[in-house]
């Protein structure tokens, strides 16, 4: 169970984020495919909704009792099941990020904040894009930057992510003037520039589901 102050991270904590995920996921699955339209191939709404629910039927049949091997066993099932680009993606976040939480029954704020950056050099690792290249990093990123600043300057884990989702949101809107010069989109070249990327605002997404699970543990 969380502590009392609301800020501890454990298994359970995990698990709400992930139905809270699912939910927003499956509500968004048709914005995220239409945005994925004129820059992709328009599955990226199919693909995150077959990821997360599969994820969470895995979680439900087999609940993990750290929030490190809950991440582990979500980045899993990502892998496993979402085709696209944005699986191996989202799944080397999540692996990075739970495996960086070790074995630990409950993790603080920074903990959070430390496994967050390991999955996201992560996935900076395996595709290769810099900020700016008009991918899911555009909201990563500034995710971590405000949750990290917001911890540093004192703040409560339900208050710094709340920063980082508004950060995230700002970060995926931002993608819109941006040529892309990695995945799918790059192939369209100057013709990129004008719509919002898909995976940064999955991301978005993820980070407020974050955002929410904190939020709703609050004593
Ligand atoms: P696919 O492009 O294979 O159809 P999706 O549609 O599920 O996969 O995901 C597309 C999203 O994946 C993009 O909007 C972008 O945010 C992200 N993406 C693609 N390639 C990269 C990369 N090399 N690095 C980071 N993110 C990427
Ligand atoms: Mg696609």
């Amino acid at each position: 169970m969380n502590a009392p102050t609301g800020s501890a991270v454990d298994a359970a904590f995990v698990r709400r984020w992930l139905d809270i995920a699912t939910e927003a996921v499956e509500r968004e699955a048709d914005h995220l495919t239409q945005l994925d339209s004129p820059i992709g191939d328009a599955d990226h709404g199919g693909n995150m909704r077959r990821g997360f629910r599969a994820a969470r039927t895995s979680i439900a049949q087999e609940p993990p009792d750290t929030p490190g091997g809950a991440l582990v066993a979500v980045g899993r099932q990502l892998i496993s099941t979402v085709g696209g680009a944005s699986g191996p993606l989202y799944g080397t976040l999540l692996r990075r990020a739970g495996k960086a939480l070790g074995e630990e029954a409950s993790v603080t704020a920074a903990q959070l904040r430390d496994a967050l950056r390991a999955g996201i050099d992560g996935v900076a690792q395996l595709g290769g894009a810099v900020p700016g290249d008009k991918t899911m990093l555009d909201a990563l990123l500034p995710a971590l930057e405000a949750f990290g600043g917001a911890l540093d300057a004192g703040g409560a884990l339900a208050d710094a992510l709340d920063a980082a989702a508004q950060a995230s949101d700002e970060g995926a809107k931002a993608t819109i003037p941006m040529r892309a010069r990695k995945g799918r989109a790059s192939y369209l070249g100057e013709r990129s520039i004008g719509h919002q990327d898909p995976g940064a605002t999955s991301s978005a997404l993820l980070i407020a589901a974050l955002a929410q699970t904190a939020r709703e543990g609050r004593p």
